[in-house]
């Protein structure tokens, strides 16, 4: 339990000691890239409006960085209010020192009542060093932030592997909230609004850095986390053992494809924790998802629904994931992944 926040078990009904919304706003932290505002940052405002609306307040989103303001123009269709920009030549790559130092500048004299970060390996790094700053109330992964007719705020997260869900009461405003952006869908507003751009003037001081980003170096398709992949090959139980993901390595290097699967393929230790798909894993929205030895049960399926093309690979051709694949092979996987990259290869082959 930490000091400013207070965890029940959903079950009980011991009263929460919730927080009363004294704050103004609900904001949230735009990320950006080679000029392109993140996706999980569009839908991240459709969530802060969502809950806006709810407290009764405005949205706000904030950006930082060297010529950024162009890219805020995007968030009027999603209903947000005003849109805090910070530009300078020397925010050209983000270093965690320097932004919190920002932001919390912006938020203590404000005081929103909720601040949102992607739970992406920026939003990762700046929403608890800001919570320490401040002294706020963080939720790391949240799955839902309720508010009541009171506008009081509750939030949910899954704990314990996803066996359990935590309430969690933040006692004081702002609370600062990560979440999978992945699991949240895109929120158009129904008016649009011209999103007030606020040029902020704060102190930058890159000297408090501790760390300097020298390089990006493209990532190998194959490591890239699932729920940013655009191809997923998904492993489960009929997998069989470790030695047969070679295979679908093998195959996954043909397509470009990020390896994830089931609890099962995780629990077996096949495959890292970090590439388990579905409740209390990863939520994937690939172009194509291509799921070997899975059977389709709803913890795993309710994280696959975002995926445009689901091809099933399984020898039971009842299997529930027939019911959710657009396409569906039934066989062995160990016969059917090697004959797909070779067919594959063919296809792929550069003209001679
Ligand atoms: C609280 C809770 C949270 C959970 N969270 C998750 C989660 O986040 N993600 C998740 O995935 N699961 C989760 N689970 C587990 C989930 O309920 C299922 O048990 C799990 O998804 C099953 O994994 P599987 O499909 O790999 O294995 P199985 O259900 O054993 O299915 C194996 C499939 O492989 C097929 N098969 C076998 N051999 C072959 C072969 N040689 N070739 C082709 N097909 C073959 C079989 O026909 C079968 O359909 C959770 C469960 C609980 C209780």
């Amino acid at each position: 339990m930490s000091e400013h926040g207070e965890i029940t078990s959903q079950e009980t009904d011991v009263p929460l000691n919730r927080m009363e919304t004294n704050g103004t706003g609900v904001w949230f932290f735009i990320e950006h890239k080679d000029d392109e505002v993140d996706e999980g940052s569009l839908k991240l405002a459709g969530e802060a409006r969502l809950l806006a609306d709810k407290l009764g307040q405005e949205t706000t989103g904030i950006i930082i960085g060297s010529g950024v303001e162009g890219l805020v123009g995007r968030f009027g269709s999603y209903g947000i209010d005003s849109a805090i920009v910070v530009e300078d030549d020397r925010l050209g790559s983000y270093i965690g020192e320097t932004y919190v130092d920002i932001l919390s500048q912006l938020v203590e004299p404000n005081r929103p009542s909720i601040i949102l970060f992607a739970a992406s390996t920026i939003g990762n790094d700046l929403a608890p060093r800001l919570a320490a700053k401040l002294e706020a109330a963080l939720v790391a992964n949240y799955t839902e932030i309720e508010i009541d007719k009171e506008r009081k705020i509750t939030v949910r997260k899954a704990i314990y592997g996803g066996n359990a869900q935590a309430t969690i009461a933040p006692l004081r405003s702002p609370l600062i909230g990560t979440i999978d952006t992945q699991s949240l869908s895109e929120q158009k507003a129904k008016s649009p609004k011209d999103t007030r751009v606020r040029k902020a003037s704060v102190r930058i001081e890159p000297k408090t850095s501790t760390t300097k980003i020298i390089d990006y170096l493209r990532a190998d398709p194959c490591a890239v986390c699932v729920s940013e992949a655009e191809i997923v090959i998904g492993v489960g139980k009929g997998l069989g053992c470790v030695e047969n993901l070679d295979a679908v390595e093998e195959l996954a290097r043909v397509m470009g494809a990020s390896i994830g699967g089931s609890r099962r393929a995780t629990d077996e230790r096949w495959i890292a924790d970090e590439r388990r798909i579905g409740l209390t894993g990863k939520t994937i929205t690939p172009r194509l998802y291509l799921v070997c030895g899975i059977s389709g049960a709803f913890h795993h399926t309710l994280s696959i629904k975002g995926a445009n093309l689901k091809v099933a690979v399984n020898k039971d051709v009842n299997a529930p994931i027939a019911k959710m694949a657009d396409l569906m092979i039934v066989g062995d996987m160990q016969e059917i992944i090697p004959e797909l990259t070779k067919q594959l290869r063919e296809i792929i082959k550069p003209a001679t």
